[in-house]
């Protein structure tokens, strides 16, 4: 059974309900990058602060910060983790191969989800989080399909890259991930 785990996809494709609910069945560290921030900002920490008005634009926080959050999430004890949201660029990727190597973690599979754009758009909009208004998700998308997207080719190329088609009904998609995970 594989224990290190990262979900790949674009906003909305449903990274982190399928995250939850495997880290929840196998009791895996759930870290998502979105969530730890969000956390942040409802707390108001100085970090919070920081990053508010860049998360309700939609843009990507700095490198630097987001791998500092890593790195301490990382670090605890852990029976397995699933990455969510992280890398989301390739400098942040590198970032990762760095951390992986000191702890000793290698990465053993990465899930891409894939989603039609018109599909993603519907349910982000449904969602109704703060940072899920029109003008934001485009921000968000157009950065995903600029940055985030050739993680694809770059997971391929390591073999790590796991497609699922995450057009489906949650409980096909959670089997379906089941299945590959073994
Ligand atoms: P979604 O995948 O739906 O965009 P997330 O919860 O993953 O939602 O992320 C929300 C926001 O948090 C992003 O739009 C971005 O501003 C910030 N964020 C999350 N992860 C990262 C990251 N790895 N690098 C930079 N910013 C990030």
């Amino acid at each position: 059974m594989k224990k290190h785990l990262l979900f790949l996809g674009a906003p909305g494709a449903g990274k982190g309900t399928q995250a939850e609910l495997l880290s929840q069945n196998n009791s895996y560290l759930h870290l998502s990058t979105g969530e730890l921030l969000r956390k942040e900002i409802e707390m108001n920490t100085i970090l919070g602060r920081k990053v508010k008005d860049i998360i309700n634009k939609g843009e990507l926080v700095s490198d630097d910060l987001v791998l500092k959050i890593v790195r301490q999430n990382l670090d605890k004890d852990n029976n397995g983790w699933i990455l969510d949201g992280y890398p989301r660029n390739l400098s942040q990727a590198h970032s990762l191969n760095e951390v992986l190597k000191e702890i000793n973690q290698p990465l053993e599979v990465v899930f891409y989800l894939d989603i039609p754009e018109d599909v993603l758009i519907k349910r982000l909009l449904l969602r109704g989080r703060k940072d899920d208004t029109e003008e934001t998700i485009k921000t968000r998308v157009n950065i995903y399909k600029k940055t985030t997207e050739p993680l694809i080719q770059y997971f391929k190329d390591l073999s790590l890259l796991e497609y699922i088609d995450a057009d489906r009904d949650l409980k096909t998609i959670s089997s379906d991930i089941k299945q590959k995970m073994a």
